[in-house]
């Protein structure tokens, strides 16, 4: 089944944007999902086209208008499928976008994203539709068109069948609460520098323990707040651990 994207926005021509490369264009394009593009300026009401005024209140900048909005949402509502397909406005104020959030997205089939622009929406319209704010992070971008796509990216290529080796995606960094382990290539010696041992040593049971510890270590180190927020794994016995371990790698702090 395709999965229903609509993105609501002031600058259309932004999209599909990164979307339109590689993996996620080829998604597209063999229908794994779907992209529609609604220009909140076709909307407008006056013949200036204009999509925003000045705030109630005094201060600065722009805020989208919410009967401009209106329309161009209810224009979207009017053909979809689903009778309450799942609204987000991508928004520094709203809950913070988690790679365990994509897959609870994809279990939507259709999703409507509206970008701000400027100072942001309209109070109100985003309380009578009832619609959910979204962040990518602490931080404020000029619009919300690079954080739909950010958020749409890392949904799409959760979606079955369109990473070759899924594979890869159960170790991935934030799949198990953990970062991931790194990753070595040829040649094997670079610079005087070697590649761990384990790893060309063809011992797949000591290869998985090994980049489980790193796993951790790395988790550890770069992010307590996820190391402490994981529920406690059982670790591989100490007698696996001593057989995946070579000489370079770094066990400190993982003894739990
Ligand atoms: N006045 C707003 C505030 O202080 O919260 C910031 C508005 S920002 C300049 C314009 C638009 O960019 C927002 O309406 C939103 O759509 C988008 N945006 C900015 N930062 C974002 C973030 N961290 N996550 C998601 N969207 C963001």
């Amino acid at each position: 089944m395709t999965w229903k994207v609509t993105v609501l926005t002031l600058f259309p021509e932004m999209f599909p944007g990164t979307l339109g490369f590689s993996l996620a264009q080829k998604a597209l394009s063999l229908g794994f999902w779907s992209l529609d593009v609604i220009n909140i300026r076709d909307f407008a009401l006056d013949r200036h086209r204009s999509v925003d005024d000045t705030p109630f209140g005094g201060g600065a900048g722009m805020v989208l208008r919410p009967d401009v909005l209106e329309n161009a949402l209810e224009s979207v509502l009017k053909t979809t499928e689903t009778k309450n397909p799942a609204l987000f406005y991508l928004s520094p104020r709203g809950q913070v976008f988690k790679q365990e959030t994509a897959s609870t997205f994809l279990s939507t089939p259709e999703i409507i994203f509206i970008c701000g622009r400027y100072e942001g929406l309209d109070q109100r319209f985003l309380d009578y539709y009832k619609i959910q704010e979204l962040s990518i992070g602490d931080y404020v971008l000029f619009g919300g068109e690079v954080a739909a796509q950010v958020v749409l990216e890392t949904c799409i290529r959760l979606i079955p069948g369109v990473i070759g080796t899924e594979d890869s995606l159960c170790e991935e960094s934030f799949t198990k609460g953990l970062l991931e382990y790194p990753h070595y290539t040829r040649p094997f010696l670079w610079k005087g520098i070697s590649v761990p041992d384990v790893l060309t040593s063809g011992h797949h049971e000591a290869i998985r323990s090994w980049r489980r510890l790193q796993s951790e270590d790395i988790t550890k180190k770069k992010r307590p707040d996820l190391w402490l927020a994981k529920e406690p794994t059982p670790l591989p016995s100490k007698r696996k651990r001593e057989k995946g371990l070579s000489k370079d790698v770094q066990t400190d702090g993982l003894e739990i």
